[in-house]
């Protein structure tokens, strides 16, 4: 359903990610892993719109412009960043309710239209955020400013807010960094959950994670792609151990 050709971001020498071929294919959890800096976050940001970047990127056969955050959302395109985008001030539920429509409006003057837009929001739209909050098991907070959340749940409320855009598929950059390993169980059992609707691309670095969830793993190393397939085969591939071990 996505496919990606020749995919490229160079920021001045620096190839960041050079020429990738990669897909995604309906249905799939794939796992996207490679060494730190090996152009993960880059590929994801290309696939997104936020940087730009050569190549080709097709969404069910349409080809998709690239460099457009507008294009990559009305294709269906939702990322949940590897940094907390919450709102500190505004709820869970008003987070996840004004994420969905209203983006980069910061400082005060944003707040006050950011709580404008969601008072005139449909209440059709409150419960589908609301419904999406309790599947995620944070119902019980969906009141409580973002501030006061975990940062687990920032994390989930995130997630939230990139399902109830209602994407054709979900970027998601290293869900698990900074969860404990309850945390990390639990957050694996709801991507296990959502995959059943929606495909998905999972950045991580627990290889625990990556091998329960994934159906396949795309590898990276320095931009490059140096393996694809099952997790199993390719954890044991020599370029892949190679690529983590720096060699
Ligand atoms: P990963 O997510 O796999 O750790 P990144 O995609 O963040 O890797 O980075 C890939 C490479 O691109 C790294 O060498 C990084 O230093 C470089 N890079 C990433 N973002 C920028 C940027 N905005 N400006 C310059 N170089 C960048
Ligand atoms: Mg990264």
């Amino acid at each position: 359903m996505l496919r990606a050709e020749g995919v490229s971001v160079h920021y001045g020498g620096v190839r960041a990610v050079d020429g990738v071929d990669a897909h995604l294919d309906e249905g799939e959890l794939l796992g996207l892993i490679g060494p730190n800096g090996s152009g993960k976050s880059t590929l994801l940001n290309a696939l997104c719109g936020v940087v730009a970047a050569s190549g080709k990127v097709r969404i069910d056969g349409r080809p998709m412009p690239l460099g457009s955050p507008a294009a990559a959302r009305r294709n269906g395109i939702a990322r949940v960043f590897q940094v907390p985008q919450t709102y500190p001030e505004l709820s869970a539920l008003e987070n996840v309710v004004v994420g969905s429509h209203e983006q980069g409006l910061v400082g005060v003057a944003g707040a006050w239209f950011r709580r404008r837009a969601m008072w005139r929001l449909e209440r059709s739209r409150c419960r589908e955020a609301m419904e999406t909050l309790e599947m995620l098991g944070l119902a019980d907070v969906a009141a409580a400013p973002a501030e006061s959340l975990s940062y687990g749940q920032r994390r989930l409320v995130d997630l939230a807010r990139a399902m109830v855009a209602q994407p054709r598929l979900v970027l998601l950059d290293e869900p698990s960094a900074g969860l404990n390993d309850s945390e990390t169980e639990h957050l694996g059992g709801l991507l296990r959950t959502i995959n059943r609707d929606l495909p998905m691309v999972l950045v991580d670095h627990k290889m625990g994670l990556i091998t329960s969830l994934c159906h396949r793993v795309t590898v990276l190393d320095t931009g490059t792609v140096v393996a694809d397939g099952p997790p199993g085969e390719v954890l044991a591939d020599p370029a892949v151990i190679r690529a983590y071990l720096g060699g």
